[in-house]
């Protein structure tokens, strides 16, 4: 039933392209002012340590050279010049080649391998140094480089991102050592708001950090200082003021590694002393829970809440969709789900949103021309385009550009497509209701066209017509085969609903 449903859907707007596209590239035309450059775009699916593109990187190593102790290895403080060094490097030496870090043809269904790529010159000393916020240097680095960043993001004026940082849960001070860092280096932007990330790495953690004896030890870590901080903000003033710009959190790590799936009587997290790790739709059930009681307590005491935007069907198996449908406010990849229509099909009568990277996932796991974003686009569902790692995957100063640019070409989009593909990543993002109504319409939350204004989106109401009319008819399509009713009643069900 499903296949059939988004058939008729992919069908149907082809078919309104062919009798509106023309009208609708008329009407974007004499909107005064607005272009596809100057709507807004959200970059909804973004890694921080991998935000800045690689010649940013280059020039910014090139540029700190200078005898500055910045790390302690092997018994002895090492300046930048000692580190180089001891790598046999000189700042002439260093170029786009030998920093090494793009995606290449040997990561391609090779995670592992392209892990490796966030060394720059293949050695973690530089890692270290310049993209963690947690080293002998107080992350003085990443810091600078992001200032530069939201410089850029400012220029632009028109994009914003979401930046992802780890929380691991390996110890409960990391929340406050994260505040500090964002606090004492200023790293506010208006571009940007911020994304929890928790990798999903319990197993690691078991293994090498002696406090970690049960699963519950990292979820008590990852979450007991943001309760702690909503019932005593004065107690923890940066973490306060730091949580006030997060807006969600993220589930990271390799979907495609074989997991071991636990069907009936799950243990609590008190009891799983296991070293084995524990299943995706564990991982995310315990983070909705967590954030769904967290969230209920800051709304009673007037604070900001999070939404749950797990990466999702990236590779690996379809649970893991299934999970994040039950679960998640939105999800980053999705591209699994093109193996499975009735999957599809309720992400669509949901509109839940979905950020894909089809330049990151021709990195890594699906050539371009066969990504689904084009398919999803076509039918409807509430899709996004997002970088996920320009360090690894982008050319240039704008890797937001890059990524519509590249889908423009590849899947024919007109402006008015692109447009509508920009809407959607504010409605998805977590900016905040006031800052949505500037920027696509005071309305914004309205379906279909009264939800619109072109001068904000250069949207047609006739495209979001178009949507809003289909989706009606789906849902009602849905209640009248659920309840059995025949045209009559779901008619008058409608009316009173
Ligand atoms: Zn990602």
């Amino acid at each position: 039933m499903s296949v059939q449903r988004l058939l008729l859907l992919e069908a149907k707007f082809k078919m309104h392209l062919l009798l509106n596209e023309d009208k609708e590239i008329a009407i974007a035309k004499i909107n005064p002012h607005r272009d596809f450059y100057n709507v807004r775009k959200v970059d909804t699916h973004i890694h921080h340590s991998a935000s800045m593109h690689q010649k940013h990187l280059l020039r910014f190593i090139k540029r700190s050279l200078r005898d500055r102790v910045v790390i302690f290895r092997d018994g002895k403080e090492l300046t930048l010049q000692e580190v180089f060094d001891s790598l046999r490097m000189t700042a002439y030496d260093l170029s786009l080649d030998m920093l090494d870090v793009h995606a290449d043809n040997s990561t391609l269904h090779r995670f592992d391998r392209f892990n490796l790529k966030y060394n720059p010159c293949g050695s973690s000393r530089l890692r270290e140094i310049f993209l963690k916020t947690d080293n002998m240097i107080d992350g003085l680095y990443l810091a600078q480089i992001t200032q530069e960043l939201f410089a850029d993001y400012q220029e632009s004026k028109y994009q914003m991102a979401e930046l992802r940082v780890s929380i691991y849960g390996r110890d409960k001070e990391e929340w406050n050592k994260l505040a500090k860092w964002i606090c004492d280096n200023n790293l506010y932007s208006d571009n940007n708001r911020w994304v929890i990330q928790i990798p999903r790495l319990y197993h690691v953690h078991k293994r090498t950090t002696s406090s970690i004896r049960v699963f519950s030890d990292m979820i008590q870590n990852v979450f007991e200082p943001l309760f702690k901080a909503t019932i005593s903000p004065e107690e923890y003033p940066q973490l306060h003021l730091f949580l006030q710009q997060v807006v969600a959190f993220d589930s990271v790590d390799d979907e495609s590694l074989g997991e071991r799936k636990i069907w009936k009587d799950p243990p609590t997290p008190d009891t799983w002393d296991s070293e084995d790790n524990l299943p995706y739709s564990y991982y995310i059930y315990m983070m909705w829970a967590n954030i769904h009681v967290l969230n209920q307590f800051r709304r009673e005491r007037g604070f900001s809440t999070f939404a749950l935007r797990p990466h999702c069907g990236e590779a690996g198996d379809l649970d893991h969709v299934v999970a994040a449908f039950l679960l998640a406010d939105g999800i980053n990849h999705g591209i699994t789900m093109r193996r499975s229509p009735s999957l599809q099909y309720l992400f669509y009568l949901e509109q839940i949103g979905l950020a894909v990277s089809p330049m990151s996932n021709n990195a890594l796991f699906l050539q371009y021309d066969r990504n689904p974003f084009d398919i999803y686009f076509k039918r409807g569902l509430n899709v996004s385009l997002s970088t996920d790692d320009p360090l690894q995957f982008h050319m240039t100063k704008e890797p937001l550009l890059e990524e519509y640019g590249m889908a423009k070409q590849m899947f024919r989009y007109s402006n008015v497509d692109l447009c509508e593909i920009a809407r959607n990543s504010v409605l998805q993002s977590g900016f905040e209701d006031c800052v949505k109504s500037q920027w696509i319409g005071a309305n914004y939350y309205l379906p279909g066209p009264s939800g619109n204004d072109i001068s904000r989106t250069n949207v047609p109401d006739l495209r979001l017509h178009f949507r809003w009319a289909e989706t009606s008819l789906e849902w009602r399509r849905q209640l009248r085969n659920d309840r059995h009713m025949t045209l009559e009643e779901e008619q008058s069900y409608v009316a009173e609903w």
